[in-house]
């Protein structure tokens, strides 16, 4: 790639990737940036584990949003799927396509890398650039103890289901931030402007995302099975439903919020924020019922926010219980939606 002020593609590897703090030495990395490929040494008692998100600018985040924010947000949410699996990063690439060459982007593109890169011990050691409409590819790779890999396959009835966080505040922020969600119309903010306290906490729910990696890896020999809340909490507990062929008896007045989410709007639209909204990148898991408590020691432990939000049951589909014990219906745009088997 070449721009029109000559700055080429290696040259914007050798100004901002290569020798950078991105590229930083670890155990295992035998060789990263530079070459024709990376040459990772995976530990014979280990799994490496894959998972590549692309994120497309105005699909998957606003193209005008701060570089830095960006990078942050399209690392996050790899790191979260490997969370998902109970798997430690171990390194990542970076598939950058530009539309052009902008010093100034590509500097804040690159620091805004760097924050969960070091914190989570994973260098950069790899990728590719081309020209054309802005997009971000990133492959993370992780290392996970051969038995103690979490899939979405595995939860049993009578385990309790459990997330991470709070739920909605992606979606919401989206809404905040006068973007557009696949929420659609009826979906709102109940105060015409949140106030910067809230508008703040939105942004870094949706651009910073906390990948649980801490959580997961500490819990993993506990969990039955895991996926991370990209699609809302309906659709991604419905994998894990649909793997382990089970059902799911949500407790809708367990679902955490955000003091945010609970300022800025109303129960309804939490709720369909929570279930339908998406871009949340927090944890949902089962575990054994008696398992429960030592789970929830380990997230205090952590400073991890966990809670119980259902139970795993014999059937299909997921079921709901209202605020006032009865068994409720899911709001009915779920219908066509998701398809799913709702108690009336
Ligand atoms: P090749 O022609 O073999 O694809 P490149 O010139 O694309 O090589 O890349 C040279 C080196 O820089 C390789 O090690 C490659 O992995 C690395 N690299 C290229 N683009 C990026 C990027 N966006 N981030 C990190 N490393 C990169
Ligand atoms: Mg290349």
């Amino acid at each position: 790639m070449q721009n029109s002020a000559g700055q080429s593609e290696f040259e914007i590897i050798k100004r901002h990737f290569l020798n950078s703090a991105l590229d930083f030495q670890k155990k295992g990395i035998e060789l990263g940036i530079g070459d024709d490929a990376a040459l990772l040494d995976v530990p014979a008692d280990k799994l490496l584990a894959m998972s590549l998100d692309v994120l497309v600018s105005d699909i998957h985040f606003p193209s005008s949003a701060d570089p830095f924010l960006i990078a942050n947000r399209a690392l996050a949410v790899n790191l979260s799927d490997l969370a998902a699996m109970a798997a430690e990063p171990f390194c990542f690439t970076l598939g950058l396509v530009l539309p052009f060459s902008d010093e100034v982007w590509l500097q804040k593109f690159s620091e805004g890398l760097l924050p969960l890169a070091l914190h989570h011990n994973c260098p950069l050691v790899g990728g590719d650039i081309s020209k054309g409409p802005l997009s971000i590819s990133i492959q993370v790779q992780g290392l996970c103890d051969k038995s103690r890999a979490i899939r979405r396959k595995g939860a049993r009835a009578g385990d309790k289901i459990y997330v991470s966080g709070t739920l909605g505040d992606g979606a919401i922020a989206l809404r905040a931030m006068g973007l557009e969600s696949h929420l659609g119309e009826q979906f709102d903010l109940c105060v015409e402007t949140p106030s910067s306290v809230c508008q703040h906490f939105f942004e870094d729910a949706y651009f910073k995302p906390n990948p649980r990696i801490e959580l997961s890896l500490a819990a993993a020999g506990l969990l039955s099975s895991c996926i991370d809340i990209s699609d809302g909490l309906c659709g991604d507990l419905s994998h894990i439903l649909d793997a382990s062929e089970v059902a799911a008896e949500l407790t809708l007045a367990q679902i955490p919020y955000s003091a945010s989410a609970r300022c800025c709007v109303n129960d309804e639209n939490r709720l369909l924020a929570a279930l339908y909204g998406g871009d949340d990148y927090e944890l949902c898991f089962t575990v054994p019922a008696k398992s429960g408590k030592a789970l929830e020691l380990i997230a205090n432990e952590l400073g991890a926010a966990i809670t119980c939000i259902g139970e795993i049951v014999d059937g299909r589909g997921i079921s709901c219980i209202g605020s006032d014990g009865a068994p409720r219906k899911l709001p009915s745009f779920s219908y066509q939606h998701f398809n799913l088997a709702v108690t009336d």
